[in-house]
């Protein structure tokens, strides 16, 4: 079965060229790396799409901060929606996907129900490590 349509999706030729760009991407993504991927195709509809897929648990969203919104492909077991740690170069930019490490869970107060959840480490990425460590950025 197509992925998309089983996850509730219509799959149209426009989802479907996004789709196969975001489903090979290994770290966060942003609006403006999908366009560059897909120069034929207008930004909102780009745009229209991920928040789609989003909407139907196929990407993560992640605010980290940048002010640039990120997505993920979710790759989440057993269906259950729970997000994994990111991770923030505050050299660079780049947000990682940490898929092994899971966010707990935590207990939420009477009343009150969890649908998403969001834990971001911000540091130093492997690929900037040594250069702040030299001192110059
Ligand atoms: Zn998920
Ligand atoms: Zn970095
Ligand atoms: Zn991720």
């Amino acid at each position: 079965m197509n992925h998309l349509s089983a996850h509730g999706i219509k799959p149209t030729a426009v989802r479907e060229a996004v789709w196969k760009k975001v489903m090979l991407q290994k770290e966060t993504f942003s609006l403006a790396d999908m366009e560059e991927l897909l120069p034929d195709m207008d930004r909102s509809s780009i745009f229209r799409a991920l928040r789609l897929f989003a909407e139907h648990t196929l990407l993560h969203v992640i605010d980290d901060g940048t002010g640039i919104q990120k997505y993920c492909v979710c790759r989440c077991e057993n269906g259950q929606h729970l997000n994994h740690i990111h991770f923030t170069c505050l050299n660079c930019g780049q947000t990682y996907c940490f898929e092994d490490y899971l966010i707990p869970v935590v207990d939420m107060p009477e009343g009150f129900v969890a649908q998403d959840t969001e834990y971001i480490v911000k540091g130093i990425c492997i690929k900037c490590k040594d250069k702040v460590a030299l001192g110059d950025k």
